[in-house]
């Protein structure tokens, strides 16, 4: 097997992942990208990140006439190959970070050893996983309000969750679309008071309680409506709605490292605030998987450049 040294390895492939290896590439540190492949446990899974499952792109700045995902994700691809990053569309499925240089090993079984390592392996949003949501992912169903909010404008939509994400979801879509329904299957949220506060008064935005929902329906082209069960009756009934906003929380991919590294109680890689330095000196991460607030193509390009500044600093200060 090849054992190789590199100055810098990127794993992942998302806004924060290229942009690092953007910026690390016209560092001349010959950056390397392990842009993922299906996940072996999450098929419809595939390298660019959640872009990917995106449909237009309106909030990006630089593209006025919006962007979709997959093409947005293209340019960021080309733009790092343009100054020589190497990309393996390959998953990272083992990593050996307790001594200097780290040991990567990948899907062929290739072992790559590095000098520093960038992590940008994202976020997971989590799904329902009933009937209906799948077929209707990006024809109704979305997991991001800021992303797809402002197609549901004039309509009626639905929001699952009873966290701070759901109420931040509802409240942001009540600016758009005719009418928020909440779907929670407690009678309490658990989100902060004040986020709770802003949902329950808020005029467009109702909330059914005890509800779980049992299966997305559409007419094939677009959804159409929910059927939902009340926990406590067993009740089933039908609730028309022309959009349907999973906020059930988000999984930051961030298994691979936790023997090494420090994370939250909820699982993001713990940074230095006001850097992407982690709790071992060489190992950087960027992008969703360190950040549970922002969560945005931008935000995560923005940390990703960080990152390569970052890494490039250390390998100078380290004599390597
Ligand atoms: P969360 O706090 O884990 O809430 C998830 C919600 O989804 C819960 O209400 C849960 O119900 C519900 N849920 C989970 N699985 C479900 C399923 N299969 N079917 C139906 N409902 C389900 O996640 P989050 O709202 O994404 O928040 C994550 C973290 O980020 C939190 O610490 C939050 O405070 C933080 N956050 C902060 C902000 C902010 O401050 N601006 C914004 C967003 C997120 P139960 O309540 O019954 O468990």
């Amino acid at each position: 097997m090849g054992d190789t040294l590199h100055a810098v390895t990127i794993i992942g492939s998302g806004p924060a992942g290229y942009t690092a290896a953007i910026y690390a590439a016209r560092a001349n540190l010959k950056p390397v990208v392990y842009a993922g492949g299906p996940a072996l446990d999450e098929p419809a899974r595939v390298p660019g990140g959640q872009l990917m499952i995106t449909t237009d792109v309106e909030n990006y700045p630089g593209f006025p006439s919006a962007v979709t995902g997959p093409e947005l994700m293209e340019r960021f691809k080309e733009q790092a190959e343009r100054f020589g990053t190497v990309i393996h569309m390959e998953n990272v499925m083992k990593v050996d970070l307790s001594k200097r240089p780290f040991t990567l090993t990948d899907e062929s079984g290739r072992t790559v050893r590095t000098r520093t390592v960038i992590i940008a392996t994202g976020a997971s949003a989590k799904w329902l996983k009933v009937p209906g949501e799948a077929d209707y992912t990006n024809r109704g169903v979305s997991a991001c309000a800021t992303c797809d909010g402002a197609f549901f404008k004039g309509e009626e939509v639905l929001v699952v969750g009873g966290g701070d994400t759901a109420m931040e979801e509802a409240t942001y879509l009540s600016k758009i679309v005719k009418k928020v329904t909440v779907l929670h299957r407690r009678e309490t949220f658990r989100a902060s008071k004040i986020m709770q506060h802003r949902v329950l008064q808020n005029p467009k935005i109702s909330v059914v309680w005890n509800v779980t929902v049992e299966e997305v329906l559409g007419d094939g082209k677009r959804m159409t409506g929910a059927r939902v069960r009340n926990c406590k009756s067993g009740e089933e009934t039908i609730i028309g709605a022309g959009g349907l906003f999973v906020a059930i929380g988000h999984q930051p991919n961030s298994k691979l490292f936790e023997d090494f590294l420090e994370t939250t109680d909820t699982g993001y890689l713990k940074t230095v605030p006001g850097s992407t330095r982690t709790s071992l000196d060489g190992v950087f991460a960027c992008g969703d998987v360190q950040d549970a607030i922002f969560r945005q193509a931008v935000t995560a390009a923005g940390t990703g450049c960080m990152a390569a500044i970052e890494a490039e600093r250390f390998l100078v200060e380290h004599g390597e």
